[in-house]
């Protein structure tokens, strides 16, 4: 997972915590046996989109190829299938831009 030419520890610190953000955006689906229910409801989600909006946008600006700087995790989002852009993202070896490997 992750051979990309990335900084491999960056993303996965950043991924790690972006889903924890998107988990605790989710509470309101979960979270209501364990916690609270206003919590469950609204502080959670609300912590969680506080976590993950800036998470998800260091992901999209910092996750980028060595050699070319090109936005990897943003083409994984933006430029693939919503269905498999992650799992590219966590398979692919290779830079679509350049061609650098991992
Ligand atoms: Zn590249």
């Amino acid at each position: 997972m992750l051979r990309l030419p990335i900084n491999r520890f960056v993303s996965w610190l950043l991924l790690a915590v972006f889903i924890v953000g998107g988990s605790l955006t989710a509470a309101p689906m979960w979270g209501q046996s364990v916690m609270p229910e206003n919590v469950a409801l609204v502080t959670a989600p609300l912590i969680g989109l506080l976590i993950a909006a800036p998470t998800f946008a260091a992901l999209c600006t910092l996750v980028r190829c060595r050699k070319c700087h090109y936005r990897l995790f943003w083409h994984a989002v933006a430029k693939r299938n919503h269905r498999d852009g992650i799992g590219w993202f966590l398979t692919a070896s290779q830079c679509p831009q350049c061609g650098q490997t991992g």
